[in-house]
């Protein structure tokens, strides 16, 4: 990474007992759009709030460029800010609100109403200008709250859960023109969610957050094809589970023995002592008529999500196994009771560390 516009170093908060941040270090890069992502109570909040200034933390320090902003109050660091409960200010239009961090910076009236307008246009609520909150749906709101955040051209733009409270398809449709908005701005997005596919979809970079410690952080492909931990392949997308022992090797395969199940594991630059267990992804497995495929299954229980259809399966051994399997492409019509078989590619099973 270039020069971080944004590090924090060591950062610890408690909470009695509870470690909200738990040593954590973070550098953001300029025009990165960055997900915090993690269960309620890992942390997030607490993270993006000691960047806003809202609170300080106990031990550590953030740096904004080469400037420490530890102490700073959150009016002297700029941050755009929108959070999750549309925080418009309701007894003034949306224009005003829009206008009201030009205001605060005393900037020329002119260039007030200019930058309103043009801010509008970007979330494309010019026609509601003078509307009043209440007067909006949520999904509105929120895009005269990003309006409002972006209207003095911040450098950093913090994100809580903006899209939290919209139902499905609309939170889907702001994921684009978020999206959208940050590689047409190239503001610096630091992005807080819990959803998953909201993270995969938009960011640069996820971190995952767990009880207020880093767990790990990469490009979306990254996390979700090569997780360190159960927690990770779990978090990010679904896993199966399998514990292995290693009976053999050779050149990066190894042979692998699962509870009677035998079947190769590809992981080139691991050692035989780090596989104990694997994590393999759900659309990684195939479905099969019996015999065809190397582990021998029952069909347990089937569920179509109509461009998918996720299928448990029940192996002797194993146990139950969930596949997930494109509907148009299905050789076969899975249903309770019939008798299938399994199998995947030996590079679709990930190692996975213990921590
Ligand atoms: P997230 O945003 O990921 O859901 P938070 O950062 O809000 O998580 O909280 C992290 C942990 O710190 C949680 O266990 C939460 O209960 C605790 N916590 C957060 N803020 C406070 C507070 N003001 N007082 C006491 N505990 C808090
Ligand atoms: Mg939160």
């Amino acid at each position: 990474m270039t020069t971080p516009i944004l590090s924090v170093r060591n950062a610890v908060k408690r909470y009695g007992q509870v470690h909200a941040l738990d040593h954590v270090d973070l550098d953001v890069a300029d025009g990165e759009f960055l997900t915090l992502l993690g269960p309620s109570g890992s942390g997030k909040t607490t993270l993006l709030s000691a960047i806003a200034g809202f609170i300080r933390p106990d031990e550590g320090s953030i740096h904004l460029r080469d400037r420490e902003i530890t102490a700073a109050p959150p009016e002297q660091r700029d941050f755009g800010m929108v959070f999750q409960g549309y925080a418009l200010f309701p007894t003034m239009t949306v224009r005003d609100n829009v206008a009201f961090p030009l205001k605060v910076r005393r900037r020329p009236a002119a260039e007030i109403a200019a930058r309103v307008t043009e801010c509008l246009a970007l979330v494309q609520m010019e026609q509601y200008a003078d509307r009043m909150p209440q007067q909006l749906s949520g999904g509105q709101q929120q895009r005269v709250a990003l309006a409002r955040a972006l209207s003095f051209k911040p450098q950093v733009l913090l994100l809580d859960e903006p899209l939290s409270a919209l139902d499905k398809k609309l939170r889907a449709d702001l994921q684009w023109e978020l999206k959208a908005l940050h590689d047409q701005l190239g503001v610096t997005f630091i992005y807080v969610t819990h959803d998953q596919d909201e993270a995969l979809s938009m960011s640069d970079r996820i971190v995952i957050l767990r009880d207020g410690k880093i767990q790990q952080q990469g490009a979306p492909g990254e996390l979700y094809n090569r997780p360190r931990t159960a927690f990770v392949a779990d978090f990010l997308g679904k896993s199966n589970f399998i514990d292995v022992s290693v009976s053999g090797e050779a050149d990066g395969v190894f042979h692998c023995q699962a509870k009677g199940a035998q079947f190769e594991v590809d992981a080139k630059g691991t050692s035989a002592s780090q596989i104990s267990r694997v994590a393999l992804r759900p659309e990684r497995l195939r479905l099969a008529e019996p015999g065809q495929e190397f582990l021998p299954a029952t069909v347990k229980q089937v569920s179509y999500l109509g461009e998918r259809c996720q299928v448990i399966v029940t192996h002797d051994q194993l146990g139950e196994l969930l596949v997930s399997c494109p509907t148009w492409k299905t050789g076969i019509t899975p249903r309770a009771g019939l008798p299938v078989s399994i199998g995947w590619d030996r590079d679709a099973c990930v190692p996975l560390s213990n921590d």
